[in-house]
């Protein structure tokens, strides 16, 4: 894939969940997000739902019932990251590893603890409420790229500028990547990080999720999987 600028497409989407912001049903957000990502791969790939072939994988305790999504199948078919934070929803599909992330800015953290558990060494720290969740984000984004999520102590990936286009360079001991924010509002951060050689292409972001095939719609995997 190194040389080979991937595809990136990402959903910033708002589910509907019960009661009011700040109350809402842990085990219902976890259910509308799995259906939100479901919808995704299945627009994207151009075909049904339930012929979606999401399954999940603990790289904790290796349980296939929860944990990092994946597209089981073929080579070919795209990689996928999912984040929630309250009703808000962000998936990413690329053709390399990804990892997605998004925080509702809130107001019950006090950053000034959490320095040492998110800065590296000689880190300039984040001015403000927004850029400490804007780093988190960025920072989640990468561990959830490199598959080890919030096992991998934050201090260890490494944010460099000097890619085009707002990508930063991201290097963990055993992986690199990129990794951007994205153009959150309403007091909502987000991130995505792209395993990649090449500076991923700049993400288009979706709010809706259409009806139409999309990007990432190949008929080759579509009819090895659906046999
Ligand atoms: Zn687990």
């Amino acid at each position: 894939m190194a040389g080979d600028a991937p595809r990136l497409e990402v959903w910033l989407l708002d589910i509907a969940v019960p009661g009011p912001r700040g109350t809402e049903n842990r085990a219902a957000v976890r259910a509308g997000a799995r259906h939100a990502l479901r919808a995704v791969c299945a627009a994207c790939l151009g075909r049904p739902p339930d012929e979606v072939p999401l399954r999940h994988l603990c790289p904790s305790c290796g349980a296939d019932d929860h944990g990092r999504p994946y597209l089981a199948g073929p080579d070919g078919l795209p990689h996928i990251s999912l984040s929630h934070s309250g009703r808000r929803v962000a998936v990413a599909l690329s053709d390399a590893p990804v990892g997605v992330d998004t925080e509702r800015v809130r107001d019950d953290i006090d950053w000034s603890r959490m320095r040492a558990l998110v800065l590296a060494p000689g880190e300039p720290e984040p001015g403000g409420r927004e850029a400490w969740f804007n780093r988190w984000c960025l920072k989640e984004a990468v561990v959830k790229m490199t598959g080890d999520g919030l096992r991998l102590p934050m201090p260890l990936v490494r944010l460099e500028p000097g890619g085009p286009d707002g990508w930063l360079r991201a290097r963990t001991p055993g992986a690199s990547g990129w990794v951007r924010g994205l153009a959150a509002e309403d007091g909502w951060a987000a991130a995505v990080a792209v395993a990649a050689g090449a500076v991923p292409r700049t993400p288009r972001v979706h709010r809706r999720v259409a009806a139409a095939p999309g990007p990432f719609r190949n008929e080759t995997t579509q009819q090895e999987v659906g046999r």
